[in-house]
């Protein structure tokens, strides 16, 4: 990445605002406020030490002592050499101490109950005390208007936020700008985001025209998309301040704040134009109203609708753009999609296999890579992979290079990377019994030997019996290729897939263990799809939504998902009972090299090495050697 190439508006110290003016005048009452608070304490001050003074008599050691000794004290208060005494009579006598005299015992043994011991601050004369105080509140006073005077100089990130003040952060030539070349894959959207760019960069082209420019524009796609870069991509191309704000910061604790956040965002916008003002999550404050009526909902409601008002209050002089992003465009509120709102929307898919490779040559730069390394092969290795995921693979491959002690950056690294981001980095110290290693091992090879044997399952990459995440052990699949259709009969199989893992062990050890709970809910999930979105069960090619079946249908849905997923089962049992010496061998086999990758898998399952994909790019790539396994058992 590139400094910024256009440095954007210098901030307007010298021009003071309305919102400066009312700043200055907030600060003044602030500082009077402080000012009388000091000195009603003070006073109060003088008045409760002149109060005491008058009761309390002047008295030696020796008297009090003697006074003790007649049993004549009530109670007792030392503070440092200061040393209070109330008589029988209620008449107070105070007198000091020699340094290091312990008289706490020597009182209390003389029948004086009430002996406290107190921080010796009470010496200290009055004035002193008066001193002090107002020192505090000077101190808390410039303190303050420190603050004050950060949240108000406009630039970089905006430090002291009192509650009502936006917190969007504005990214400015300090961060580093990003550009269009560093979002990769996403072509399509950086073509309609173009004319963003054009807009704010050239705003009187666009007005001569009457056109009317977008104010709002919505990104839509999965977490980790690049939703939050390509925004500041815009930002950067267009050489503009880029202020960024959470939509569920806005919707925090107090009742109001978030709708003042708002205002104050735009009104800051405004007074920065021309720039883009990013919400992230949106859906946390633009969710559909109407809902149950609970206080969060009318927070959020308040906030929505000043949003609104405000996205309707700028005209096309403003040259403020607002960009938004979710992931559940479902669930937004119509009214944000209006006209005049966010009318242009923008998908972010997760990238396909040339998208992948783009996005892992962006994350590549300064990294120093094997000349072995083929990103291609990388590429094909992590179908579903996000953007963020990609950019995760990379870093993670660098640590382990580095902690290895490398000069550069192995492909079994990157390889092994994945399975990091995939199921979580390894958890060395969680320690299994052997018993436990075996089901684990039998489990996870249920998965991969149903998944290699029935046509139309993910590809199996690796089996590994290393707890990884919330994970015992973990079988690595990736689908062939990049897929949006996908057929009954491959679904059918992955529901076998999954129901592998516990038919081996039922197979094997006649019983069952509660590893199966992952596989279960993902089983029952995809089930649950098949027969209420997908119209793949005999109750037909109907939609069953969430809400809108009565009971009874309720209860054939449930009953074609159970059996759905009870034939799964009967399926996968089915192949590993015929091929159940292969599962001990590999199992066993398993058990000692705690893992394998998919061709010694075929190798070990078919007697002979079956082309994976990611095999056959490499033939291609004749530069690259191929991986070994060894390097792969050694790396794991
Ligand atoms: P989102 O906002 O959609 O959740 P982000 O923009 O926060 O995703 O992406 C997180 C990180 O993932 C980015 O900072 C970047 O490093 C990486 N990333 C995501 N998409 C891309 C892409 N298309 N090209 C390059 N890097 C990407
Ligand atoms: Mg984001
Ligand atoms: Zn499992």
């Amino acid at each position: 990445m590139e400094p910024g190439t256009r440095p954007s508006k210098p901030p307007k110290t010298p021009n003071p605002s309305p919102l400066r003016r009312q700043r200055a005048l907030a600060l003044i009452i602030i500082g009077a406020a402080l000012l009388a608070a000091t000195v009603v304490f003070a006073v109060l001050g003088l008045t409760a030490r002149g109060a005491n003074d008058a009761t309390v008599q002047q008295s030696s050691i020796s008297q009090i002592l003697a006074l003790a000794d007649q049993h004549k004290l009530k109670s007792a208060t030392l503070a440092g050499n200061t040393v209070t005494v109330t008589a029988s009579d209620g008449q107070q006598y105070v007198a000091t101490k020699e340094d290091g005299q312990q008289l706490t015992d020597y009182l209390r043994a003389r029948g004086v109950k009430n002996v406290s011991v107190q921080k010796p601050a009470d010496g200290t004369p009055g004035w002193v005390s008066i001193a002090m105080d107002i020192a505090l509140f000077g101190f808390l006073a410039v303190l303050v208007v420190i603050m004050l005077r950060r949240s108000n100089s406009g630039g970089g990130t905006s430090q002291a936020v009192p509650f009502g003040r936006s917190r969007a952060v504005r990214f400015n030539e300090q961060h580093p700008t990003i550009l269009f070349k560093d979002v990769a894959g996403v072509q399509e959207a950086k073509e309609e985001l173009q004319e963003i760019v054009h807009f704010l960069k050239y705003p009187d082209k666009f007005e001569k025209m009457g056109a009317r420019i977008p104010k709002g524009v919505l990104l839509v796609g999965p977490p980790g998309t690049g939703k939050t870069l390509i925004a500041r991509a815009v930002a950067g191309e267009a050489g503009v301040a880029f202020y960024s704000v959470s939509g569920s910061e806005f919707v925090e604790m107090f009742v109001g704040v978030g709708a003042s956040r708002v205002r104050d965002l735009f009104k800051m916008a405004k007074e920065n134009a021309p720039c883009i003002i990013f919400i992230d999550e949106i859906d946390a404050v633009g969710r559909q109203r109407g809902g149950m009526p609970t206080t969060g909902n009318d927070e959020r409601e308040q906030t929505l609708n000043q949003l609104l008002v405000e996205m309707d209050g700028f005209d096309k002089h403003d040259n403020v753009i607002v960009m938004a992003a979710t992931n559940r465009p479902d669930v937004l509120d119509q009214a944000l999609l209006r006209p005049g709102r966010f009318d242009r929307q923008v998908m972010l898919e997760k990238p396909d296999l040339a998208g992948r490779k783009a996005i892992l040559n962006v994350h590549a730069a300064g990294k120093p890579l094997a000349p072995t390394v083929s990103l291609d092969r990388l590429a094909y290795q992590t179908t579903g992979f996000s953007g963020a995921d990609l950019s995760n693979l990379m870093n993670e491959a660098a640590l382990l290079a580095a902690r290895r002690d490398r000069e550069l950056i192995m492909q079994h690294d990157l390889e092994e990377s994945i399975l990091r981001v995939m199921a979580g980095p390894e958890r060395k110290s969680h320690v299994l019994t052997e018993a436990e290693k075996a089901i684990v091992a039998y489990h996870e090879m249920g998965h991969a030997i149903v998944m290699r044997t029935l046509p139309g399952c993910d590809s199996v990459q690796k089996v590994s019996t290393i707890a990884r995440g919330m994970a015992l052990g973990v079988t690595v699949s990736v689908p062939v290729e990049d897929r949006s259709l996908i057929r009954k009969t491959e679904l059918l199989a992955k529901l076998a897939g999954l129901m592998g893992g516990r038919a081996a062990e039922e197979i094997i050890f006649g019983d069952i263990t509660t590893g199966a709970a992952q596989d279960i809910k993902m089983a029952t999930n995809i089930a649950r799809r098949m027969v209420r979105e997908f119209g793949m069960s005999p109750l037909g090619n109907v939609l069953y939504e969430d809400d809108g079946v009565g009971p009874q249908v309720a209860a054939q849905i449930d009953a074609e998902v159970q059996y759905l997923v009870d034939q799964a089962y009967t399926s996968a049992k089915g192949i590993l009972t015929e091929k159940q010496d292969k599962l001990v061998a590999i199992a066993e086999h398993l058990m000692r090299v705690e893992t394998i990758d998919g061709a010694e898998l075929d190798r070990l399952l078919f007697g002979h090495e079956a082309i994976h994909m990611a095999e056959r790019v490499e033939a291609e790539d004749e530069s690259d050697e191929p991986i070994t396994l060894e390097e792969v058992s050694r790396s794991a």
